[in-house]
């Protein structure tokens, strides 16, 4: 075998595909692969009639995995066929690269398999071309890869906000709670984007009758959107949430009362964290609160109760009596932000019960929330939501219908 041979091998090549030439430029840290299309006549791609005449040949060129430290480019003229059935002109599709991508289809799938862990300057560096070019190989991949997903299985709903950056704001995301996986986003946090959603929904076969229950924060849009979109599904305020609100509130007395109490200081992530997490001298700080006798000592052993009793209730104990008992305490407690917190858990403690009745625990909110923390690292730069949300898509949407990883060979 020849080197041309063994290339058009080793690249996977088929009749009428194969290797014509190998140029090898060290000094430029290259190798170009021409390839030729020795058909004289090809079925015309657009009706399928076989045996047409190419009407002519135009030239293309794709990035390929680097060989060791070479880039490699395959170059080829790709024919264009005149169908006498049809009377269209069509560009023949090339067996190793997706219409519409300057990469080779090995290329796109390492693509994507480094998108999900390194930032994308990093991976455009390493490839040596602009992250431009990486960020339109992932949306081609992604969005194609997302038009083919059913959602035809989703039943229960979690919607998040999250701010993401000056220039895009918030953006809404809506998960699939048993599935875990990020369905869908969009930009805003209103009730409109509810119906932006339902009609995305629907168009993944989903089905707005069977969703029983939307698992939500406690904003008013939020609920507004729920009830029309979804008018028989429950709202529930998963306890994600709700233990947010409830740091917030610890949070609030600590920084007031830090302006009479200097040593307070040092204790914010100590009373945050939990006891099991505390470093030496936290544990200190802590001791030393808890005989304080000040406000924030009894602001963080309410919110110690709270995490025991969401124990309590996610494990199978009655939730009602537990809210009902620690809301009275809150109600009690003279300090201003857990009255006000327990007067809100009042009013919404319907659809926090809801939440431990469809069993929409906070694990798939609070994993779906720390992954998409992670792709707003590596879409850093790019102020552009399309990009976000494809990255978003990529690591936490699941999709099923991407390029298989390179080294898989399509051929083996
Ligand atoms: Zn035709």
């Amino acid at each position: 075998m020849d080197s041309t041979a063994l290339f058009t091998v080793a690249l996977g090549l088929q009749s009428p595909w194969e290797v014509e030439d190998i140029r090898f430029a060290p000094e430029q840290g290259e190798i170009h692969f021409d390839l030729v299309c020795r058909a004289k006549r090809l079925a015309c791609p657009c009706c399928g009639q076989a045996e047409q005449p190419i009407h002519d040949r135009l030239e293309r060129t794709w990035q390929h995995l680097h060989f060791f430290q070479y880039k490699a480019y395959l170059h080829t003229k790709v024919p264009r066929v005149r169908c006498d059935g049809c009377q269209k002109t069509t560009q023949v599709a090339v067996p190793w690269a997706r219409t519409g991508s300057g990469f080779t289809l090995l290329m796109d799938a390492l693509v994507l398999a480094l998108a999900r862990k390194l930032p994308i300057a990093e991976i455009a560096k390493l490839f040596g071309v602009s992250a431009g070019r990486i960020w339109q190989a992932l949306n081609v991949h992604v969005e194609a890869a997302r038009s083919l997903e059913s959602h035809g299985e989703v039943t229960r709903i979690g919607v998040d906000e999250k701010h993401v950056g000056r220039s895009i704001g918030f953006i809404s995301l809506f998960h699939d709670a048993t599935g875990r996986r990020v369905l869908f986003g969009t930009a805003g946090r209103d009730a409109q984007t509810f119906e932006s959603f339902k009609t995305d929904f629907l168009a993944h076969g989903g089905k707005a009758e069977a969703v029983s229950a939307v698992s939500m924060d406690l904003s008013k849009a939020y609920r507004a959107g729920a009830s029309q979109a979804f008018p028989k599904a429950a709202w529930c305020f998963d306890a994600f949430h709700v233990s947010k609100l409830v740091h917030e509130a610890l949070e609030a007395v600590r920084r007031a009362e830090v302006k009479d109490v200097p040593d307070l200081k040092g204790t914010r992530w100590g009373t945050l964290k939990a006891p099991a997490d505390w470093t030496h001298k936290q544990i200190n700080d802590m001791h030393w609160l808890q005989r304080s006798g000040l406000k924030t000592a009894r602001a963080w052993r309410m919110k110690e109760r709270f995490k025991e009793n969401h124990r309590r209730a996610s494990a199978g104990e009655p939730p009602e009596p537990l809210y009902r008992a620690w809301i009275s305490w809150a109600r009690r407690s003279r300090l201003e932000p857990f009255k006000k917190l327990g007067k809100t858990l009042k009013d919404h403690l319907p659809g926090i019960l809801a939440g431990y009745d469809h069993k929409l625990t906070n694990a798939a909110a609070e994993s779906i929330n720390s992954q998409v923390q992670a792709a707003i690292v590596r879409a850093r730069g790019f102020r552009n939501l399309r990009h976000l949300l494809n990255i978003i898509y990529l690591t936490t949407g699941k999709p099923s219908h991407l390029p298989a990883p390179p080294l898989v060979s399509a051929h083996a």
